[in-house]
């Protein structure tokens, strides 16, 4: 068997990447949209006009800078949030199986055409639909477009992230109208928790103060009137987190 070389495994990752490239514009027009922004918490990519938008999963591939002329890959970037970099070790994992070291080095001297390249790769590799280069200062922020979202999912996954005043867009918490920040409560919760543990759709961060869990006791579950006095709010992920080392003293 004929050993795959890195160059023609390029050349053919960038002509596949062409094609479907002009297939994505042509299928979604992204550019007939006024406004385009992405979130890393979301992991989306936005193009709107007014109330019409249309929304797409991507993942990062990693970044070129003009001003050191270097490529950084996303996995081995730390200001690079999990959500936008979840797959590209999948990169990573094949450049060591096939001994391509620029799949495997996190950060060295490059070029933009080059950062293409590796774009590419991360496309075929990640099956993705497309990519797209926002640039942002002297970054140029190379993504792959995993898949396009309906409204229906793209509002599914926007509804588990709250804006915090004080820590911005986090995933959302549910906990009772008397827990807070100041004054030890209590804290009871549905499920053990960790930080940045993993959730699945139907699970959500959810915490109860002692009161609460009395009334709740009294019960015998979370009735009407339990519900009533706890009178569940919506906060972000980290307040719930100070809020239960505030009550419990450890995370
Ligand atoms: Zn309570
Ligand atoms: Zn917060």
């Amino acid at each position: 068997m004929q050993q795959l070389t890195y160059a023609s495994f390029v050349e053919s990752c960038i002509e596949e990447l062409k094609a479907l490239q002009e297939e994505f514009k042509n299928k979604y027009n992204v550019n007939s949209y006024e406004n385009w922004f992405y979130n890393q918490v979301k992991g989306l990519l936005t193009f709107n006009t007014g109330q019409n938008e249309i929304n797409f999963r991507y993942e990062e591939v990693g970044t070129f800078s003009t001003t050191s002329n270097t490529w950084k890959w996303a996995w081995d970037n730390e200001n690079t949030l999990p959500e936008v970099k979840e797959n590209i070790g999948r990169v990573k994992d094949f450049g060591t199986e096939s001994n391509f070291n620029k799949l495997t080095n996190g950060y060295f001297e490059s070029s933009e055409e080059e950062a293409w390249e590796f774009t590419a790769i991360a496309t075929k590799l990640l099956n993705g639909i497309g990519v797209y280069r926002p640039v942002s200062d002297h970054l140029m922020i190379f993504m792959v477009i995993l898949d396009h979202l309906d409204n229906q999912e793209a509002q599914d996954i926007k509804d588990r992230y709250v804006e915090c005043a004080d820590h911005e867009y986090r995933r959302r918490a549910f906990v009772c109208k008397h827990l807070n920040r100041q004054h030890k409560v209590g804290f009871e919760e549905a499920f053990e928790t960790v930080e940045n543990m993993e959730l699945s759709d139907d699970d959500d961060l959810q915490a109860w103060c002692a009161e609460c869990e009395l009334v709740r006791e009294r019960e015998g579950e979370w009735s009407d009137n339990s519900m009533a006095f706890a009178e569940i709010k919506l906060v972000c992920e980290l307040c719930y987190f100070e809020m239960k080392e505030l009550n419990l003293g450890h995370r």
